[in-house]
């Protein structure tokens, strides 16, 4: 009955004849004061998904939002609808503040977006406890896991809203959260049997590809000459590059500007416009330009240098193709941008983690397998399907069968559940007995040394695959465990082929498993001791980083 009335809603205000499938289970659940988690590609459409139950209850929906300026963006676009929406946030002068509150509790405003630090402040909880808050939504909900690839640590602090406010329902929603990120997120909510609404992350319209950064400047001015009438995004590192590009592309007449967070905020925001309105063809940019933009003609996305993270790169090429028709996404790749952006971790305490996100960017960007298939993969959407249309779907990668291979490396994680670091699985392989495998027991299993017949350097390579592939997955008890994924059993039980590629050591002949080092007791006690030593200490930094603790017990 009432998502009768959902539907009057998106028409009368939104204009739009019909939901999206997943927007109207997600009203639906939010109407019947359940928790959810919302898991939307970006441009997905999620933002209706708590808008529209916000006007159809009576009360108020309170939204937190990271930016100040998507507030802003979305605020001004529901009040154009008529909606009696408004923000808060650092922005507004205390005068202005105290206007709004004053509506607010007449009971005037449907919808109150505000900051992550509005939230938490104590004024603001005494404001809540006094007005009738329909539902709270968390929009960017990744950024409350030190797991996401966008952590803010005002985010962190919105777990006490379930405790106070137990009967406001909370929905949560992001565009990027893997399996570990989603789990955090639930569990520092602290939601409630949360229903979970997960739409397929595929967006089958991009075409996928990544090259080698070699005269990327002359590939890129190429490419865009090729396609004459259509505007894109090319992301670069530095704010420098956007300068130094957008020039380049000028001087060869192409309608360019740049965007990054050292420009006045008034030069952004034409170049902002200017981009939306067709004005200028191609925006040269850091990261800090797209989120929020609703542009629906972006027909591609260019990375100068390799993104952070396959979070940010997916979010980024996300934003290519919003309307559905066919967009392109090119990667540029080197080991100079790699080596850069590992030393920008260096400083950070979550480097760890950092560094393991940097990799599997990486090994995407090298890899010769469907760029599809391992996007899913890293989302959680376990497929083995090529897509039969990406840049190595359309190459020729010289592949091999690796069955054999595939299925030993998952035996043994199978018997080491839980506590093979993914560093040591080659060692374990090859049967190489260092101090720090012995220390683990991993000499013990029947495997040790199945695979001796492929070097450790080989092996390395098979296991990013393998975890790239969705064969094996890493849980980061701020070291990476290996874990298995609902592919594995398909390999070890169902004798599904695995291909691999790029094993630069011809398989040799198999030898024998031998010690690579006397080790004597003395120095194996010490070896242990360390290794313990390095444990406890990886444990009680994973206890202040907030690890979630169903990962941290898990062995
Ligand atoms: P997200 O927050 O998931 O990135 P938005 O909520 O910003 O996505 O929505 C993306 C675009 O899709 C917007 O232009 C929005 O108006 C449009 N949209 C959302 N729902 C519908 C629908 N049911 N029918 C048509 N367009 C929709
Ligand atoms: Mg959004
Ligand atoms: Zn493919």
């Amino acid at each position: 009955m009432v998502i009768e009335q959902a539907k009057e809603i998106l028409k009368d205000i939104f204009g739009y004849s019909s939901f999206r499938p997943m927007q109207e289970k997600v009203i639906e659940a939010a109407l019947n004061k359940k928790d959810c988690l919302v898991l939307m590609p970006t441009g997905g459409g999620k933002s209706i998904c708590f808008q529209i139950p916000a006007l159809a209850l009576s009360g108020v929906t309170i939204v937190v939002s990271p930016l100040i300026a998507l507030m802003k963006d979305q605020v001004e676009a529901l009040k154009v609808n008529g909606v009696s929406a408004e923000y808060l946030n650092s922005s507004l002068s205390e005068q202005e503040q105290s206007v709004i509150i004053e509506r607010l509790h007449k009971g005037d405003i449907k919808l109150l977006y505000v900051s992550p630090e509005k939230m938490n402040s104590e004024s603001f909880y005494y404001i809540m406890l006094q007005v009738n808050v329909n539902l709270i939504a968390i929009d960017e909900a990744h950024c409350i896991s030190s797991w996401g690839h966008d952590f803010r640590p005002d985010y962190k602090k919105l777990g006490y809203l379930k405790k106070q406010f137990k009967d406001v329902p909370i929905m949560a929603l992001t565009a990027t959260a893997d399996p570990l990120t989603q789990n955090d997120i639930a569990i520092q909510l602290r939601l409630s049997k949360p229903k979970i609404f997960k739409d397929s992350f595929s967006r089958p319209n991009i075409f996928i590809e990544a090259r080698p950064a070699y005269k990327r400047k002359e590939v890129i001015l190429d490419f865009i000459q090729e396609r004459e009438d259509e505007s894109g995004i090319v992301y670069c590192l530095s704010k420098k590059n956007t300068e130094d590009l957008s020039r380049f592309l000028r001087s060869n007449g192409v309608s360019s500007g740049f965007y990054h967070a050292g420009m006045d905020p008034s030069l952004r925001n034409r170049v902002q416009n200017d981009f939306i309105n067709d004005r200028i063809k191609v925006v040269c940019a850091t990261i800090a330009f797209g989120m929020g933009i609703d542009k629906s003609n972006v027909r591609w996305v260019i990375h100068h240098n390799l993104p952070k993270n396959i979070e940010g790169y997916y979010q980024e090429i996300g934003r290519s193709g919003r309307d559905g028709m066919p967009a392109h996404a090119l990667l540029f790749y080197g080991y100079q941008d790699y080596k850069v952006l590992s030393s920008f971790n260096e400083e950070s305490e979550r480097k760890v983690i950092l560094n393991a996100r940097l990799d599997r960017m990486l090994h995407f960007a090298e890899s010769n397998h469907c760029r599809r298939k391992l996007l899913l993969n890293y989302f959680g959407e376990w497929t083995m399907d090529n897509c039969g249309e990406c840049d190595n779907c359309k190459g020729s990668p010289s592949l091999f069968d690796g069955t054999v291979l595939a299925q030993k490396a998952l035996s043994a994680v199978a018997r080491l559940r839980g506590r093979l670091p993914k560093e040591l699985l080659p060692k374990v392989m090859t049967g190489d007995r260092t101090p720090d495998v012995v220390a683990g027991g991993f000499d013990v299993i029947k495997t040790f040394g199945a695979g001796a017949d492929v070097s450790g350097d080989d092996w390395e390579r098979i296991v990013n695959q393998l975890v790239s592939l969705g064969y094996l997955k890493v849980e980061y008890q701020l070291g990476s465990i290996l874990a298995l994924t609902p592919l594995s059993d398909k390999v070890l039980f169902e004798g599904k082929t695995v291909m691999l590629h790029r094993l630069n050591e011809k398989i040799k002949r198999a030898k024998k498993v031998t010690r690579k080092k006397q080790i004597t007791a003395s120095s194996f006690d010490q070896e242990k001791g360390l290794f313990e030593r390095l444990r406890q200490l990886r444990r009680s930094m994973a206890v202040e980083q907030g690890v979630p603790p169903y990962i941290l017990f898990s062995d």
